[in-house]
């Protein structure tokens, strides 16, 4: 009966982080090749789309300032605790997707008016991070198709 136990508890600490990563790695992939935005141009497109974004989220765009980093390096959201500075860097291309993700971490720092923990970061705010600027390029994208048809 012991052993039946154990062996369901070995089952589940298997299951759990193999079926989370999976749905990590599906929600990565998702993101990257489906959900990923329109690529901006210009550093006034990214400005502009950043602005756009913040209010939504509830963000000071004018806190916000947006730096540009060498060509794929990897993106950054910076907060400084008080809220009054908050940092975009960002790597080329920059998509929408992206500035919509990076916000949203400055967003839920600034709800706790502090940085993550890795494990925090990892398995709470990445994943949560992810989701959200999928979800954001397809709102923009349903936005985009009702105001053609
Ligand atoms: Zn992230």
């Amino acid at each position: 009966m012991e052993t039946d136990l154990l062996s369901n508890v070995g089952l589940v600490a298997f299951l759990v982080p193999t079926v989370g990563t999976l749905m990590y790695g599906a929600a990565l992939y998702l993101n990257a090749h489906l959900f990923s935005g329109k690529k901006l141009d210009s550093d006034e497109e990214v400005r502009s789309f950043t602005e756009t974004e913040a209010k939504i989220l509830g963000l000071d765009p004018s806190k916000i300032e947006v730096k540009f980093l060498s060509d794929n390096a990897v993106d950054v959201a910076r907060y400084y605790v008080g809220g009054e500075r908050l940092e975009l860097l960002l790597g080329r291309p920059v998509r929408e997707s992206t500035i919509s993700h990076e916000l949203y971490h400055l967003k839920r720092m600034k709800d706790k008016n502090r940085g993550f923990s890795l494990l925090g970061y990892l398995f709470n705010e990445e994943p949560r991070a992810v989701l959200y600027g999928s979800k954001r390029t397809i709102e923009s994208k349903r936005t985009i198709e009702n105001t053609i048809s």
